[in-house]
C-alpha cells in the first residue's frame, strides 16, 4: 500500500519504520495535513495523520481528489476527522482505540502531584539557590474524593492509580451501567460536587464539547483541581479561567488546551502575537500546563506504530481480497463484511 504519514516527528520514525517491515511503501513526512499539504498524498493508498493534522471537511475533499481511499489516525481520539466527509467519499477510517492508557493515566496523576506539591516552583526557586519553603504547602491525596469523567481505559487505569494513593474514587460515564473495580458510578452532579480533584477522561463529542463550563464549575467543590488530559474543548476555557480568578477552582493541570491546534507541537517563541487565553493560563500560577505529551511514552510509541501499522495491513488484505473477488466476479460485500468484522479499529 502506498502511504504518506503526516505530522511525523524524529521520534516515530524508528519504531514506524520497525513495525513497517518494509510492507508498505510509507513516505514519512514532518508537515501537517492541510489543505496546502493535502498534495503530497497524490497517488496514495492512505494518509496516517495525528490529532494536529486537519482533516476537516475540505481536506478531505482534496484527499479524494487524489485517489486517497483510507485514513488511519495515529490517535484513540477521533474528533479531528470529519467523518461525514470521508464517508461521503467511501474513504475508511481506522484509529488505535487503546494503545498504553497507562501513559496518559500516569500524566494525569504526575500532574495533580505537581500542583498539589508546588513541584514546579520549588524547582524554579532552587535553580536560584532560593531553598525557602514557605510557599509549598500542598494536601494529602489520601482520603481525598477523585471524580473520574469518562471510565473507559485511561479512566479506569487513572482511578486505579489514584486508589492506591488512598483516594475514595467516584467515576462517571454516560454509556456504562456498572462501575468497576471498587470505583461506583455517579451522576454528573454527584460528581462534580463531590470531588476534590476532577480528572476527565471522556473523548470530545457534541455532547462533551464545553461540558465543563460555569454552570458545571458552579456545581463543584470551592478550590477543586481540574485535570484534563483528554481533548482541550471539554473545557471552556473563559469559564475556567474567571474560576480560577475567582478562586472557586483551585488548581488547574491541562495536558491539551482548547485552542492547541496550530499552537501545541511547534516552538512559538519568537512571535510576537501569542494566544493571549493561553497567555493567561500559563501566566496563573495555579495552572500547570503540558504540551499534548501525556502518550509520549516508549512503550505507546511502540504501541501506536504497530496498531497503525496494523491497520495498514487490515485494509491491504482487504483490498487484495477486493481485486481478487472483482476479477473472480465474486460479490464485494463478502470480503469487505470479512475485514470490518475483524478489524475492531475501524471506525464505523
Ligand atoms: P475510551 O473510549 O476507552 O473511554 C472513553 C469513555 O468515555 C467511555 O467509557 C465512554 O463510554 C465515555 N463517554 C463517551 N461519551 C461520554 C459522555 N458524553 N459522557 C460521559 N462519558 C462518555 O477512551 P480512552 O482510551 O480512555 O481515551 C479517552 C480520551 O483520552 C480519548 O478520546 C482522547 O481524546 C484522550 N487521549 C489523550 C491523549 C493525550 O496524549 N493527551 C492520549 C490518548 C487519548
Amino acid at each position: 500500500m502506498k502511504v504518506v504519514a503526516y505530522s511525523i516527528k524524529p521520534f516515530e520514525k524508528e519504531s514506524l519504520i520497525r513495525a513497517n517491515q518494509k510492507k508498505h511503501d510509507i513516505t514519512l513526512i514532518s508537515n501537517a495535513l492541510s489543505k496546502e499539504t493535502a498534495v503530497f498524498a497524490e497517488g496514495k493508498d492512505a494518509v496516517v495523520i495525528f490529532s494536529n493534522d486537519d482533516a476537516s471537511a475540505e481536506v478531505i475533499d482534496k484527499l479524494a481528489g487524489f485517489g486517497v481511499k483510507y485514513i488511519a489516525t495515529r490517535t484513540t481520539g477521533t474528533d479531528h476527522i470529519d467523518k461525514e466527509a470521508a464517508d461521503r467519499h467511501g474513504i475508511k477510517l481506522a484509529n488505535v482505540p487503546s494503545y498504553s492508557p497507562h501513559a496518559i493515566a500516569e500524566h494525569a496523576v504526575a500532574l495533580t502531584l505537581a500542583l498539589n506539591r508546588r513541584l514546579i516552583k520549588a524547582c524554579d526557586h532552587g535553580r536560584n539557590f532560593d531553598f525557602r519553603n514557605d510557599d509549598l504547602i500542598g494536601f494529602n491525596l489520601y482520603g481525598k474524593t477523585v471524580g473520574i469523567v469518562g471510565m473507559g481505559h485511561i479512566g479506569l487505569t487513572t482511578a486505579t492509580i489514584f486508589k492506591g494513593f488512598g483516594c475514595k474514587v467516584l467515576g462517571y460515564d454516560a454509556n456504562l451501567g456498572i462501575g468497576h473495580d471498587h470505583v461506583p458510578l455517579v451522576s454528573l452532579e454527584e460528581l462534580l460536587s463531590q470531588s476534590d480533584i476532577i480528572s476527565l477522561h471522556v473523548p470530545l463529542t457534541e455532547q462533551t464539547r464545553g461540558m465543563i463550563n460555569k454552570s458545571a464549575i458552579k456545581q463543584m467543590k470551592d478550590g477543586v483541581m481540574i485535570i484534563n488530559t483528554a481533548r482541550g474543548a471539554l473545557i471552556n476555557t473563559t469559564d475556567m479561567l474567571n474560576a480560577l480568578d475567582s478562586g472557586k477552582v483551585g488548581y488547574l493541570g491541562l495536558d491539551v488546551y482548547e485552542f492547541e491546534k496550530g499552537l501545541f507541537f511547534q516552538n512559538h517563541q519568537n512571535e510576537k502575537n501569542k494566544d493571549e487565553l493561553l497567555k493567561r493560563l500559563i501566566d496563573n500560577p495555579n495552572v500547570l500546563i503540558t504540551p499534548h505529551q501525556a502518550y509520549l511514552t516508549n512503550e505507546a510509541l511502540e504501541e501506536l506504530s504497530a496498531q497503525t501499522i496494523k491497520n495498514l495491513d487490515l485494509w491491504q488484505e482487504e483490498k487484495r481480497s477486493y481485486d481478487t473477488s472483482e476479477k473472480n466476479h465474486v460479490e464485494k460485500t463478502k470480503t469487505q463484511a470479512t475485514i470490518s468484522k475483524d478489524n475492531t479499529n475501524i471506525l464505523p
